[in-house]
């Protein structure tokens, strides 16, 4: 076991002046030279890859989390992200002429240059503490904002594990980490900011949201995920089974994209319950609680309010159901239910439990998915092409995963809509959403002659337009 460091809360009285540091730092122009921006991601990359083992470490005592499923979406993501992103970036960051531009301005130069926005905040979520703090920061960094990072204090190891991994790669006058949980980011709150990008719920996302228009301070909310499971009788019962249970057996269904509830065409409701049983045995053989495949509920009140959920459920449970307390354990739990009224739908469980309700036909189930949340973050119909294409196309959401489950390529634009959040990071995404698109112009003097017609007296010259 590898010796972690401790997490302890930024004291109040240092949160501003770390700011203002950063702030400092933007203004002396320091982040504005890219070969600056790319030294700083090369030396993140390296900090967490000589950090992996820490990384492994702290997000097992924070969540039981796999190893496998640590390299999958936190350190072995982060630096593809950082790969991807030092390549592009000269391409991403260059002006950019303007196109469609009336022929009599086309002497002006007119180009656009992405400007960095100045000193950002980003404010990260517990359940994948990695990739949804630094994965932000890493955008920030490369389009040339100074950056102050807060991770969420709910996964505490993985908060002093990044901690460490930003003071031993970064400059400290231009990114800096605030720990700590409501005080702290309340704190935060209370100051000027050129951008704030927050991960986590709507709850907390309201209250980001209504600090930041104080300053009218551009926000980016990635939200949850109310997602809906759409099976129409067209499709394959053993897939569904096996992508729908993969979808909430990763991290132990504390995942914003994972599917919150399945609306299955009443015809395969007793095949699809079968094969989530038939899958469940091949995954975990020995059921999950003897896995070192599957994670824990990340803390005590997490875990007391899915109690309650399950409790509350009219619902009937068909796989699975075991919980303990202790270990923090809550088994992936298959329930019947016979409304999206039940406390399993109705509310983000945002833990293993897979709620079905039978549907009469494609109609009913579009109809269902729209009402409970018309916008959730992810999307997951099931079916062939005609039956997916009609689910697309009659509902909204941030993104879709046809016949999969919680899938999203880590390079193609990633945000909800509506009530899942606004804005959208990943790829090169990760980059725009940090600049100013600038016009520039840029008169010639030569233009005087033509450009007098624009100047008083006026008389006369309205015929020449
Ligand atoms: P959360 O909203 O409880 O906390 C997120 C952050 O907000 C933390 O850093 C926390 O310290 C801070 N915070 C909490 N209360 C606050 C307050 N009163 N004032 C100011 N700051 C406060 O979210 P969570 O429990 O970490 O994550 C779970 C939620 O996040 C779920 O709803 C999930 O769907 C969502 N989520 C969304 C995405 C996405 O990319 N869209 C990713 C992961 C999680």
């Amino acid at each position: 076991m590898v010796d972690l460091p401790e997490f302890k809360e930024t004291s109040l009285d240092e949160i501003p002046a770390r700011i203002s540091t950063t702030r400092k730092a933007f203004h002396e122009n320091k982040t504005r030279d890219l070969e600056f921006r790319l030294v700083q991601l090369r030396k993140l990359y390296w900090a967490i890859k000589d950090n992996e083992e820490e990384i492994m470490e702290a997000c097992a005592q924070d969540l039981n989390k796999p190893r496998f499923e640590t390299n999958l979406a936190e350190s072995g993501w982060l630096l593809n992200d950082i790969v991807f992103t030092t390549r592009n970036l000269h391409k991403w960051a260059k002006d950019e002429s303007a196109s469609d531009i009336d022929l009599a301005f086309k002497f002006m130069s007119p180009k656009i240059r992405k400007d960095p926005l100045g000193t950002v905040l980003v404010i990260g979520a517990f359940n994948f503490p990695f990739q949804l703090t630094l994965g932000p920061a890493i955008g920030a960094i490369a389009a040339g904002n100074t950056v102050v990072i807060k991770p969420s204090e709910n996964a505490p190891r993985s908060a002093a594990v990044m901690q460490k991994i930003i003071e031993a790669s970064l400059d400290p006058s231009c990114y800096t980490m605030v720990q700590g949980g409501v005080p702290e980011t309340q704190a935060l709150l209370a100051e000027r900011w050129d951008k704030i990008f927050f991960t986590g719920g709507a709850t907390v996302g309201r209250i980001i949201a209504k600090a930041a228009a104080q300053h009218l301070t551009p926000v980016v909310l990635e939200l949850g995920g109310m997602n809906p499971a759409i099976v129409s009788k067209s499709a394959d019962p053993r897939l569904v089974a096996r992508r729908m249970l993969w979808g909430k057996l990763l991290n132990a269904g504390q995942l914003c994209t994972s599917q919150n509830y399945l609306l299955v065409d009443k015809s395969l409701v007793s095949e699809v319950v079968q094969e989530f049983k038939n899958a469940y045995k091949e995954f975990y053989p020995q059921g999950a609680k003897g896995s070192p495949d599957y994670s824990r509920i990340v803390n005590a009140a997490s875990f007391a309010r899915l109690k309650s959920m399950l409790d509350n459920t009219k619902g009937q449970i068909l796989m699975g159901g075991t919980m303990d307390e202790k270990e923090l354990f809550i088994e992936p739990t298959v329930v019947q239910v016979d409304s999206v009224e039940d406390s399993l739908c109705s509310q983000e469980s945002f833990g293993p439990f897979i709620p079905i309700l039978p549907v009469e036909n494609l109609d009913e189930a579009i109809r269902l998915a729209n009402g409970v949340q018309s916008t959730p973050l992810g999307l997951y119909p099931f079916g062939n092409k005609a039956d997916v294409e009609k689910i697309v196309s009659s509902t909204r959401s941030g993104g879709v995963s046809c016949n999969d489950a919680a899938l999203h390529i880590p390079t193609l634009p990633f945000g909800g809509v509506g009530e899942s959040g606004y804005g959208a990071y990943r790829g090169r995404s990760s980059f725009d959403v940090w600049v100013h698109r600038r016009s520039i112009t840029s008169t010639p003097s030569w233009l005087e002659s033509i450009l007098a017609i624009r100047y008083p007296p006026y008389a006369g010259k309205i015929s020449t337009f």
